[in-house]
């Protein structure tokens, strides 16, 4: 089920070059007590850390990607985890020969540049708790 949240205002800015991408985010939605909402960002990184979920273990395995690398997309979701803003972000890269490489954002993004826009919700309480069925901590939502 769905449910209806409202658009409230936009933060835009760009991330500082060395920074981690994905703390980077998490920060800012600390920072601006931002719990609901949706991330979008383009730019470089000058190396990548992607998850991909394997759903039969249910763990993530870890594509490290040491080079630089466009930010094709950038696409996440703000909600609330262990009473915390969180950001569940998959990021969309490309390389040298325009190949793409994409998965779940993981620590260990390093930004080169990036040009972000946070579009802010209001509306209920989106928390994270463990979902038996997937092993992934989901919006705790009927
Ligand atoms: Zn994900």
């Amino acid at each position: 089920m769905l449910h209806e949240v409202t658009s409230e205002h936009y933060f835009m800015g760009r991330l500082q070059h060395g920074e981690d991408l994905l703390e980077a985010l998490n920060h800012i939605c600390s920072q601006h007590h931002i719990e609901l909402g949706k991330i979008t960002a383009i730019g470089a990184v000058q190396k990548a850390v992607l998850g991909y979920y394997d759903q039969r273990q249910q763990v993530y395995q870890t594509i490290r990607l040491d080079w630089p690398l466009e930010i094709v997309q950038l696409t996440g979701n703000i909600s609330m985890k262990d009473d915390k803003p969180f950001a569940h972000v998959h990021a969309i890269l490309s390389d040298a020969s325009g190949r793409t490489h994409g998965g779940h954002l993981f620590p260990g993004t390093i930004v080169f540049a990036c040009e972000t826009i946070i579009h802010v919700f209001r509306g209920p309480v989106f928390q994270r708790v463990l979902d038996t069925t997937t092993g992934l901590p989901l919006w705790n939502m009927p």
